[in-house]
């Protein structure tokens, strides 16, 4: 491959995935940089303003150069499934809240601001819980959980 052939192909971006919330895009995200893969977000903003459209706009499209997509897709079959799980803890099963409980990695995210998206996960795995605290993600290996009192 020559010069010329290399930089055609950085200037092209491929979406490789699209996801209807922006959080979810963030866990991955978070991801493949950690990869060393640089990634682009399409359409965030629009999502986060008209957060109800979501769908209509086509959710939030992660996108990578095309000569990083293989790798990246690879990632993103590893890291989706345990993200889509979410885990319930009670504060006191924790030691360090600090670090993941899964991986014990400290590479992890409170989310600060529940809102209705953040709920919209649990609701769909069922969980009814009444007391909402905070909830987590981890970067390292991508679950998402949440700790009541
Ligand atoms: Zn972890």
């Amino acid at each position: 491959m020559d010069a010329t052939q290399t930089i055609g192909i950085m200037a092209q971006l491929t979406t490789i995935k699209t996801f209807t919330y922006p959080h979810e895009a963030y866990v991955i995200r978070g991801k493949l940089e950690s990869e060393g893969i640089r990634t682009f977000l399409k359409d965030e903003m629009t999502v986060q303003v008209y957060n109800f459209y979501s769908n209509a706009v086509g959710g939030v499209k992660l996108q990578v150069f095309a000569e990083d997509a293989d790798k990246a897709l690879d990632i993103l079959d590893n890291v989706e499934k345990p993200s889509r799980e979410v885990a319930v803890f009670c504060k006191k099963e924790i030691e360090d809240t600090l670090a993941c409980p899964f991986c014990r990695s400290e590479n992890i995210s409170r989310m600060k601001k529940p809102n209705w998206l953040t709920l919209i996960p649990f609701l769909i795995v069922g969980f009814i819980f009444p007391v909402y605290r905070s909830s987590y993600i981890c970067f390292e290996c991508g679950k998402h959980w949440i700790l009541k009192k």
